[in-house]
């Protein structure tokens, strides 16, 4: 492979590095310059929003975005991995980890069976789905309940980390500033007694955009005989302009008994926590709503099982 430079109608330009280094000097240089990987958000964007990139970069070929490895804590993924060879990689690692480690694995690998279509996911990349941070992003709620932490690394080649419940900032707003790109996604391994879960509701089972989705995590720890909320997550996709975390909600939860009343209790809570308007864009509110407690409660008995 070579790196490319092309010149297209008017004056627009497409590079292709094949390195960070040469990578992070088109962006010092053009610091406006679009990123694209697979083009499923950026081609529709050009091609029915009238948006204007005259400085396209693709990163598809630079090898430092490409990685993905097996470390002590969990796994690293670099940003422009296509969503097949994420599924894949995640398949072999939960046949080699032990089971607890993996929860999240087993909830991201479940997840992307329904998203999109093989087509779509064979040029569709992680970092592309991160950065768009639509509300309804199949993958955002999972990183942000599974305590990914994702690296940026500006134009001069300095790395900072953010948490992904910190990343989304706003609608299709994200804390990366101009120059800065992301560069990988740390997936800590989930611990004994954590569980990790995803959920998508759409028309369709199969290649369709959630009504709702959500990430859901909770870590349980025994304290004389009774198992204790240590740590939880509960985010929602779908029900507001970004990936919403039901703070109220996992407040609450923190420290109680993981029993059949603290059920009822958090049901109570989560019906104000999710505030999806009689007029929320997307409609179907009423069914939308109910989907957020129907999540929980799945989520409730699909744990309560594990823990037996
Ligand atoms: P691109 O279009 O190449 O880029 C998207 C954005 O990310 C651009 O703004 C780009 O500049 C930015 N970007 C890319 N890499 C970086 C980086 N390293 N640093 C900073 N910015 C970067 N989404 C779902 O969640 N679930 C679905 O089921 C689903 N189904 C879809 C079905 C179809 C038919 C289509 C067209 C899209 C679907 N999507 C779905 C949305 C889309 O496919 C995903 O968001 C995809 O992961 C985007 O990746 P990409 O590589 O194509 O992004």
């Amino acid at each position: 492979d070579l790196p490319l430079k092309l010149q297209g109608f008017g004056g627009i330009r497409w590079y292709r590095p094949l390195k960070l280094d040469a990578l992070l000097d088109l962006k010092s240089l053009y610091p406006h310059a679009k990123l694209v990987v697979g083009n499923t958000e950026v081609g529709i964007e050009i091609n029915f929003k009238n948006a204007q990139y005259p400085i396209l970069i693709s990163v598809t070929h630079v090898d430092e975005l490409n990685a993905m490895s097996i470390k002590e804590n969990g796994l690293v993924i670099g940003s422009s991995v296509r969503l097949s060879k994420l599924q894949q990689f995640l398949i072999k690692v939960i046949a080699e980890r032990h089971i607890h480690e993996t929860s999240s694995c087993r909830a991201i690998s479940e997840q992307l069976k329904w998203f999109a279509g093989k087509q779509v996911k064979n040029v569709a990349s992680v970092g592309g789905n991160i950065c768009t941070a639509s509300p309804i992003s199949d993958l955002n709620p999972l990183w942000m309940a599974a305590r990914a932490e994702f690296q940026i690394v500006d134009s001069k080649g300095n790395i900072r980390t953010v948490l992904a419940k910190n990343f989304f900032l706003g609608y299709r707003k994200v804390d990366l500033s101009q120059g800065e790109i992301l560069l990988s996604i740390f997936l800590p391994w989930s611990r004994n007694f954590e569980f990790v879960k995803e959920f998508k509701q759409s028309h369709r089972r199969e290649d369709d955009i959630a009504l709702v989705n959500s990430g859901m995590r909770v870590y349980v720890k025994e304290v004389e005989s009774n198992w204790l909320v240590s740590d939880v997550s509960i985010i929602y996709g779908g029900v507001a302009p970004i990936s919403l975390t039901a703070r109220k909600t996992e407040n609450f939860l923190m420290g109680k008994t993981w029993d059949k009343e603290l059920l009822q209790e958090t049901l109570k809570i989560l019906k104000d926590d999710v505030p999806l308007s009689g007029d929320a864009p997307g409609g179907m509110v009423e069914f939308r709503k109910s989907l957020t407690l129907s999540f929980f409660f799945k989520f409730f008995l699909w744990v309560t099982q594990q823990m037996n």
